[in-house]
């Protein structure tokens, strides 16, 4: 079997909810291509005094609701497909959550492991000004996203900046919080993941106490998602990153791990038993959070997945072959473009309060947050609820369908 590319896997999941609503095919032929995608040349002086090109791209997928949004990746497997993929699906997350934005995502290719600090600063300024023309905090604005922080989005603002002649904080979220970044932005992907995952056990009339949850991914969301669904009563028994697998029956020590993490940039060197990064995603479970790549459950492994419940804690972590043999497991998928909606939640609201200049405290952060992730997790469950489908599918039609009212009202320039 020949693997689709990741853009047609991402085409794959529109054409699928399009059929189920029988979208207008003219509007079809609009959404299924990005809108615009630029490829660039970033050219640095590494620390050795030889010159190093890397590449980069930045795809605006769709613009209709609005100034696109999405995550800037460091990454060596970054592809022109990958950044289009991941664009699209932020086109459908930002719809899905109602936020008045379109779709985006960047990216270089790289290996950001393996570079100084003030290489990754050059490399990130220099990207910054290449993409320049098509930026700006009513235009596109970046996020972090793998092997980018904080610091990232503050070289960004700050070349952003200097190149403008003005200070601009509103042209990036995921900043510091001295720059203008919210408070609970940080752990607001992780947070959304656990608020879904408590929903949909809700919904369900079940209760997420002793819970069994995997975690494939200890960073940004998977470090989150383990520390919120714990509060809620879970146990989190499995989790994996780039070094490799831990787990333990009766729970592992969430705080535990998370220190070590900041400690040692691994999970492995925690206490627990050790196995192998992939038998993660096979853990005898309840419920299994995908939170490091795309493309992990795929249909060589779908059918040795235990969990009763995905939630995907990141971005394309299930291919749609990988999809259609969970639908016949009756395992539920919570799609990405509803689970980890959190960290753009809270960029919008750090994009509003960067432009009115007024910070909010955690508390009222977090109050829209729930809102929003609530609002949303019940639309999707009472657009399933209308017809036999999968979550993906009915998440994708709330979506579709709300970008598909925007074009009816704006029409298709020019007539
Ligand atoms: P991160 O860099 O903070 O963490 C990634 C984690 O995945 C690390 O622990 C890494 O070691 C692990 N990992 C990488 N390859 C692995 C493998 N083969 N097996 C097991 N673990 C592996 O990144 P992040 O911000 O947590 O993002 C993770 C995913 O969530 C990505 O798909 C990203 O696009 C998505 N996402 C992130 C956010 C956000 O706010 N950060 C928002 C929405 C979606």
């Amino acid at each position: 079997m020949i693997e689709d590319s990741l853009a047609r896997k991402a085409q794959k999941q529109l054409y699928k909810a399009a059929k189920e609503i029988n979208l207008d095919s003219n509007l079809l032929k609009i959404l299924e291509q990005p809108m615009r995608i630029l490829r660039v040349s970033v050219p640095i002086r590494l620390d050795n005094g030889r010159t190093k090109v890397f590449t980069g791209f930045r795809c605006q997928y769709n613009n209709a609701k609005g100034p696109t949004k999405g995550g800037v990746r460091y990454h060596p497997d970054v592809s022109e497909e990958e950044v289009v993929a991941l664009a699209a699906w932020m086109t459908w997350k930002c719809a899905l959550l109602d936020l008045p934005y379109g779709g985006a995502k960047g990216g270089i290719i790289c290996d950001p492991t393996k570079m100084s600090e003030s290489e990754l600063e050059r490399m990130t300024r220099r990207y910054t000004s290449e993409i320049m023309p098509i930026l700006g905090p009513h235009i596109d604005i970046p996020a972090p996203d793998v092997y980018t922080t904080s610091k990232t989005m503050a070289w960004i603002m700050d070349t952003f900046s200097m190149m403008k002649g003005y200070t601009e904080p509103s042209i990036v979220t995921g900043k510091p919080e001295i720059l203008g970044g919210s408070k609970g932005r940080k752990e607001a992907t992780g947070k959304g993941v656990a608020i879904i995952t408590r929903e949909f056990f809700k919904a369900q009339k079940k209760s997420l106490k002793g819970a069994r949850v995997a975690i494939q991914g200890f960073g940004n969301v998977g470090g989150h998602a383990a520390h919120f669904l714990s509060q809620m009563g879970a146990k989190i028994v499995a989790v994996s990153d780039v070094s490799g697998g831990l787990a333990h029956p009766d729970g592992l020590d969430v705080q535990g791990l998370t220190d070590c993490v900041e400690k040692h940039a691994c999970v492995i060197k925690h206490p627990g038993k050790q196995i192998d990064k992939e038998d993660v995603l096979y853990h005898d479970v309840d419920i299994l959070i995908p939170a490091a790549l795309e493309n992990q459950i795929h249909h060589k492994n779908a059918h040795k997945i235990k969990a009763k419940v995905i939630v995907e804690g990141a971005n394309g972590p299930t291919t749609p072959e990988a999809d259609e043999i969970l639908e016949k497991k009756k395992v539920s998928v919570i799609p990405d473009i509803l689970a980890n909606a959190g960290g753009v939640v809270v960029s919008h609201l750090e994009w509003v309060q960067a432009l009115s200049g007024l910070f909010w405290e955690e508390e009222q952060v977090n109050a829209e947050l729930e809102r929003k992730m609530v609002k949303s997790f019940r639309e999707v469950w009472q657009a399933r609820s209308k017809k036999d489908i999968s979550l993906r599918c009915a998440a994708y039609i709330v979506a579709i369908e709300r970008i598909a009212e925007v074009y009816r009202y704006r029409g298709m320039f020019p007539w």
